[in-house]
């Protein structure tokens, strides 16, 4: 199994070379890539106009990724939050969402995370490893076949950090969006980064009309370092230049993040400070109240605080929106699922 490829993380262009590498002719390329990623099956044999001497071969040199479910928990609102295993026994959440727009799926980029947040739960054990470009897909995948619902919107928010693991994530954005496999429009999907600023200029120069959101939770360095410990290698007005000249070239509106967390980030000074560094930029602020998880005393403001906040913002022509609540009834923060899942299998 180990030197087996990874046959459901290839683009097209990758999937031909590989079927020509097992002397197969290509027109045979574009038949198994739709029957992954479009009819999304889970074995080569399912793969009906193709030859059982050929599923064979498939099966001898490569691998469909699995991805199974272990729980979801099913809220009244329709959220429906998933717990998968991996191949390695690892496991990571998804988070089913409907919305008047559509359904949207939120997906795990890593298994943990080193980024270290100070209020987030998925960073508590490190990171364990990055997910591959075919981990993404599967978590899309086994919704989809499980709940039998269309999915249009993907968000990259679950447990990691996108940009720590790049060339997947971009793989992953590719296969997602092609024609021949779910065709997801760039435009609806979204990832979300703590601000790594160096993969921010690379993914500018991807061209892709995907939504960059920005976890900004911070007026300034001060307040950020406090709360995130990626802010003492990205100082803050460098990542805010790095937003505005994504916005410059790829002509995107971008969305900041900002985790509301009582007497830590959400004065009037901060809102204010706030309007001023974000004046001018072509952008979208989503305001959360934090989630409060179990091992961090972080509180969320309370609702007068969160429309003064917001009442700044608009008052100063900052397009802004406090974030729905969803699934409040089925857990908490992100990440905690997975994570109450570990401690109990310790
Ligand atoms: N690493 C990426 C994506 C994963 S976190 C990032 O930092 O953007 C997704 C979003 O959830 C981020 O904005 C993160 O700051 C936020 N988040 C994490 N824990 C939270 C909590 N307890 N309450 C509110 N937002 C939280």
């Amino acid at each position: 199994m180990n030197n087996k490829q990874d046959i459901l993380a290839m683009t097209l262009d990758e999937l031909e070379k590989f079927i020509d590498s097992i002397g197969e002719k290509k027109f045979r390329s574009k038949q198994i890539y739709q029957w992954l990623h479009e009819k999304r099956v889970t074995s080569f044999y399912e793969m009906t106009n193709i030859s059982k001497s050929l599923q064979d071969k498939l099966n001898e040199n490569s691998i469909i990724t699995p991805i199974k479910e272990i729980t979801k928990l099913e809220s009244q609102d329709g959220t429906i939050k998933y717990l998968f295993e991996l191949i390695d026994n690892n496991v990571v959440e998804s988070v089913f969402m409907t919305y008047k727009h559509g359904n949207s799926v939120c997906i795990s980029s890593q298994v943990g995370c080193r980024m270290g947040c100070k209020f987030c739960a998925s960073t508590i054990g490190g990171l364990e490893r990055n997910l591959s470009a075919s981990e993404m897909l599967g978590q899309i995948y086994e919704i989809n076949r499980i709940s039998g619902k269309k999915i249009s919107n993907i968000v990259i928010m679950g447990t990691g950090e996108p940009l720590d693991n790049y060339d997947e994530l971009i793989k992953f954005i590719k296969i997602i969006n092609s024609e021949q496999g779910m065709n997801i429009s760039q435009r609806n999907i979204t990832v979300s980064t703590c601000g790594i600023i160096d993969k921010i200029y690379a993914l500018a120069k991807e061209s892709m009309k995907i939504t960059l959101a920005i976890s900004l939770h911070a007026p300034n360095n001060e307040i950020r370092k406090k709360m995130m410990p990626v802010a003492n290698v990205y100082e803050y007005d460098e990542l805010i230049k790095a937003c505005k000249d994504y916005v410059d070239i790829t002509k995107r509106r971008i969305t900041f993040e900002y985790s509301l967390v009582k007497d830590v980030n959400d004065s009037i000074e901060c809102a204010l400070r706030l309007s001023k560094v974000l004046k001018g930029i072509l952008c979208h602020v989503n305001l959360i109240p934090v989630n409060t998880i179990e091992e961090r005393d972080y509180r969320h403001s309370n609702s007068e605080t969160i429309n003064a906040f917001k009442n700044i913002l608009e008052k100063r022509h900052i397009n802004c929106t406090v974030r729905r609540e969803l699934g409040s009834d089925i857990d908490a923060a992100c990440g905690q699922l997975r994570r109450s899942y570990n401690k109990s299998n310790l």
